[in-house]
């Protein structure tokens, strides 16, 4: 195992617990988040904390960063105080927000004229799989930037797949969201269909859970209240994957879409369902309560 410190920036409902999970696999963190509450959690988990972006990547071989949305990367990385003038060549950058294939193109793309190494991991499998170390890693870069990256990757998640070159892995995770987006609404939209006719949405989501309508929304996420215990749906659409990431993630499926000609019609529609449900209060929710558009009222 590489014990040179790993720098992880950005500590919030991701991070935090993917940085917890490199120390107990035995890496050396030092670690920063610009929120406090977000040091002290990660702290509270034998994370070491720095002071600053520039004391925790002094020194260090590896930059790992889980950070909201491009405009954060791009300022993180970039620029004459940019992490990317502080890092000696050779040094591995891991980025594993989810943003545009386009921003992480453009950092991958600095980071190598100063003879460093940068992957894009953006992260499958929400707060649950970072907690449980059981993260999806959907990769872009070269092949060898990514053999560098795999212990400590492994140590924060279970599958890795490498899709292509630099923003390859942005594309890919930009590709599962949308589908999920469109099968989330859809399913919604389904089990009210069903309860408009009288039917118990939990029996019909327990028939489609095992007929060609199943999905992970059906099994896993079902979006009616009270269908699924574990669900965010029975906790008040606490502690999921939030409605304005999703917005967020369709947006950069639209833009990606525009940029390369590629027709993506459900996808623009689940945009504008997503924005609707922002609009009508519940933009900090999880997305499954786009339901919510659907259910009539008594
Ligand atoms: P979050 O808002 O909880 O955490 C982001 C953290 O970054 C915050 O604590 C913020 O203070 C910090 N930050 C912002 N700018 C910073 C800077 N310059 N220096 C240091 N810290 C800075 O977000 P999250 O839920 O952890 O998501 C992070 C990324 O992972 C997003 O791109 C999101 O789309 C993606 N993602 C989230 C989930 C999920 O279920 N939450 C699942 C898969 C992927």
């Amino acid at each position: 195992m590489n014990n040179s410190s790993i720098a992880f920036i950005g500590l919030g409902n991701m991070g935090g617990p993917m940085a917890a999970n490199l120390v107990k696999a035995g890496h050396v963190v030092k670690a920063f988040d610009l929120s406090a509450a977000a040091c002290q959690t990660a702290r509270d988990q034998g994370v070491g904390i720095a002071a600053s972006v520039a004391e925790a990547v002094a020194g260090a071989a590896t930059v790992i960063s889980m950070l909201p949305a491009s405009k954060h990367v791009e300022s993180l990385y970039l620029g004459e105080n940019g992490v990317l003038a502080q890092l000696a060549p050779g040094a591995l950058v891991i980025d594993c927000s989810t943003i545009a294939p386009a921003s992480a193109q453009k950092v991958a793309q600095a980071a190598q004229e100063l003879g460093i190494r940068m992957i894009d991991a953006p992260v499958s499998g929400g707060t649950a799989g970072a907690a449980a170390g059981t993260l999806t890693f959907i990769v872009g870069g070269s092949a060898e930037s990514l053999e560098l990256a795999r212990a400590a990757l492994q140590a924060m998640g279970k599958n890795i797949f490498h899709m292509g070159d630099a923003g390859a892995g942005q594309v890919a995770k930009l590709c599962n969201n949308m589908a999920l987006a469109v099968i989330m609404g859809v399913t919604a939209e389904a089990i009210a269909l069903g309860s408009a006719h009288g039917l118990d949405p939990k029996v019909l989501s327990q028939m489609m859970a095992v007929s060609t309508g199943r999905s992970w929304a059906t099994e896993v996420c079902n979006p009616w209240p009270g269908v699924l215990d574990n669900a965010p749906a029975s906790r008040g659409y606490s502690g999921g994957f939030g409605n304005d990431l999703m917005l967020k993630d369709l947006g950069l499926a639209v833009e990606a879409a525009i940029g390369s000609g590629a027709t993506i019609p459900l996808g623009e529609l689940a945009r504008n369902l997503y924005a609707m449900n922002r609009h009508q209060g519940r933009g900090r929710l999880d997305f499954s309560s786009v339901v919510e558009l659907f259910r009539q009222q008594d």
